[in-house]
């Protein structure tokens, strides 16, 4: 079968690998119909998160469940599935309290050896463990598209907010405008947040920052700090969201946020970095970080998805054949696109 592989950095292939087989009788294979490139692809892309050469990439999917092993109950053969980003043992220490992200045994789609060996789902089909819990059936009227945000980047923006703390009448910042910053957005406003401040220095991703009714402002053109003590009697905001993953986002985050507000990092962060714990300390804020654990939240977002309350639609920007991936990887690179589908 055909699948996206990655080859050295800048450089991704479209090649033939073998099928997968059930190795395990809670595995399923699925027929991969719509698969999403992401911000962590590009990591890899960039040679920022290292796999081995001739890797299948790629985590976000919707396809149709072609086999099943014995232990399988809550999917069957012919069955449209949407999945999540990676898998999780559901009995070791920290599954049993429902921290899926932090399984001992957790496996992540396209990463490599280091996270697993488990091939991406950027291909024909792919090879998902532990089925019951990591697929869910796609809910009526749903479509693939959409249904892709709820096993990775909506169910990220959603944690992000969950995760923080944030009460309803509350004032959120999102720094950074990506897939998973508009997510945040969605789930801030969803949440109740009195006001969203959105910031992001790509003027297309800003206006449809306004169109979820968040307040957008231009990173360097704008003034970000004036616009949180405006719209909080100059306090700082409640809780300030980095869906970025960088030293100079964490540093306004902290400068942002109001004494004893939270700050959530859930962009990447795979480096060493300094943090300016003076100023953590003195305005004893309370800094969560950590990738989301989208495994224990695909209910509710699915549910708030069917609902129309989160609607990640208008993040696809562009439809491309599985066969162009070089291009789409290239076209994400140069930040021309929010979401791209590919599909087989
Ligand atoms: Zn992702
Ligand atoms: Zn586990």
């Amino acid at each position: 079968m055909r699948a996206v592989t990655f080859q050295a950095p800048g450089e991704v292939l479209v090649s033939e690998v073998p099928e997968p087989r059930i190795e395990d009788p809670r595995d399923a294979i699925v027929r991969i119909e719509a698969s999403g490139v992401c911000g962590s692809d590009l990591h890899i892309y960039h040679g920022r998160v290292k796999i081995e050469r001739g890797f299948t990439i790629g985590h976000e999917y919707v396809g149709t469940v072609i086999a099943a092993g014995d232990q399988v109950d809550s999917v069957s053969a012919g069955d449209r599935v949407l999945g999540c980003f990676q898998t999780a043992c559901g009995r070791c220490f920290f599954c049993r309290r429902g921290w899926f992200h932090k399984c001992d045994h957790s496996r992540t789609f396209g990463h490599g050896a280091t996270l697993g060996s488990l091939p991406g789902t950027q291909a024909e089909q792919a090879l998902v463990p532990n089925a019951d819990l990591v697929l869910r059936r796609l809910p009526a009227g749903m479509s693939d598209e959409v249904a892709l945000f709820a096993g990775d980047v909506m169910g990220t923006g959603y944690h992000a907010v969950l995760e923080s703390g944030m009460r309803a009448g509350e004032v959120a910042a999102v720094l950074g405008l990506g897939p998973v910053g508009l997510c945040a957005v969605q789930a801030a406003r969803a949440a109740g947040a009195a006001h969203v401040l959105a910031v992001d220095s790509v003027p297309a991703r800003l206006e449809m920052a306004r169109s979820f009714g968040a307040h957008p402002v231009h990173l360097s053109d704008g003034d970000p700090r004036a616009a949180a003590r405006e719209l909080t009697e100059g306090r700082g905001v409640d809780v300030c969201i980095d869906a970025v993953g960088d030293p100079r986002a964490l540093e306004l985050a902290l400068r942002l946020t109001r004494k004893r507000g939270t700050v959530q990092a859930v962009g990447v962060y795979a480096e060493r970095c300094e943090v300016h714990m003076g100023l953590l300390w003195i305005k004893a804020l309370r800094l969560c970080s950590g990738h989301a654990n989208v495994l224990g939240h695909v209910d509710s977002v699915l549910a708030l998805m069917s609902a129309g309350v989160l609607d990640p639609s208008p993040l696809v920007t562009h439809h491309m054949a599985l066969q162009e991936a070089p291009e789409a990887y290239a076209l994400y690179d140069r930040r021309e696109a929010l979401k791209i589908v590919l599909r087989p």
